[in-house]
């Protein structure tokens, strides 16, 4: 992707270990280039252990901001000056800002959910929803919900980490296992049902071996899939099979990055338009 850049170019990068994979550098340039702003986003590998040196190198070279992705989420959490209410909730950033020498820590991994589930013309205030998994990404969906006033059950295989999970807001999230029973007694009465496993991504070997909770579902229930390679899981599959509106996890990629720009920035995007410049661009890289 050609890139123009000027002496006032302000830099943005990701910072990760491992990092060299990431499609960030392919959405946030497309989107910079499509709304012509002044900005250049970068790939930075950094250690664990070493964000807090990765903080003071970022501000002396003048970075606008960067984006963080594993290992050092919860790590930079206690470096922050700042935090939104959903990166607090769930002790883990992957937006950082710098202004004035200090650190505005957001999470938009959730909120890039929302906004994708909005897309659809879904509001979760009220709603009841099942969230399978308890990793990164359902603990990040979960906060953001639970901030928006659903009432979520998290059910996972190892029931402790739900659990566990559920302690950032006991009033609106409850743990639950994984055993079949329980998730088909549960998607009764679910409006939306989320998976943030990774049963089902490519290059993975694991699968759902049962998605008769998917039958169980009211027939207006939502269906999302964290998972965007490959585009339809056998999930997101079963769930149209059945007439029940699905999404992929593209649209929280997208968005999430929408909003971590938009923090840069400090200006609101279009996202149609941004998102349509990023999935260009990430279909022209053959990243999708
Ligand atoms: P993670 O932290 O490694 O969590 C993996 C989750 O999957 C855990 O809850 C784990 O359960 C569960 N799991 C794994 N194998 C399983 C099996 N055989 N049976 C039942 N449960 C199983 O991963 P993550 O970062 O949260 O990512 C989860 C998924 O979300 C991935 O597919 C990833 O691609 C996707 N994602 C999408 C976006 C996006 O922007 N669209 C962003 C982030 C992640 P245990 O706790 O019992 O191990």
């Amino acid at each position: 992707m050609k890139v123009e850049l000027k002496n006032t170019t302000k830099k943005l990068c990701v910072i990760g270990d491992p990092v060299l994979h990431s499609k960030s550098p392919i959405i946030q340039n497309a989107i910079i280039n499509a709304f012509g702003l002044d900005y250049i986003y970068l790939c930075q590998p950094v250690p664990k252990g070493e964000a807090g040196r990765w903080l003071e190198c970022a501000a002396y070279a003048g970075y606008a901001g960067f984006n963080a992705t594993m290992p050092h989420k919860e790590e930079l959490v206690p470096l922050m000056d700042w935090l939104d209410p959903v990166a607090e909730k769930c002790g883990a950033v992957n937006t950082i800002c710098i202004k004035d020498g200090k650190y505005y820590g957001y999470n938009t991994d959730g909120g890039g959910f929302l906004r994708a589930l909005g897309d659809m013309g879904v509001s979760p205030a009220g709603k009841r929803v099942l969230l399978l998994g308890a990793g990164g990404a359902a603990k990040a969906v979960a906060a953001a919900l639970s901030e928006a006033g659903a009432m979520v059950t998290v059910a996972n295989r190892t029931v402790e980490k739900a659990a566990a999970i559920c302690q950032m807001d006991p009033e609106h999230l409850t743990p639950a296992g994984f055993e079949i029973d329980t998730l088909c007694k549960l998607s009764e009465n679910a409006h939306i049902l989320i998976n943030c496993t990774s049963l089902g991504m490519a290059g993975t070997e694991s699968r759902f071996a049962d998605l008769s909770f998917v039958d169980a579902l009211s027939p207006t229930a939502v269906v999302c899939d964290a998972i965007y390679a490959p585009p339809e899981t056998a999930l997101l599959r079963r769930a149209r099979e059945t007439g029940r509106p699905a999404m992929n996890g593209m649209g929280m990629l997208l968005h999430q990055a929408i909003l971590a720009l938009e923090h840069f920035t400090g200006e609101p995007l279009d996202a149609e338009k941004a998102k349509a410049a990023a999935l260009a661009a990430l279909k022209a890289e053959g990243a999708v």
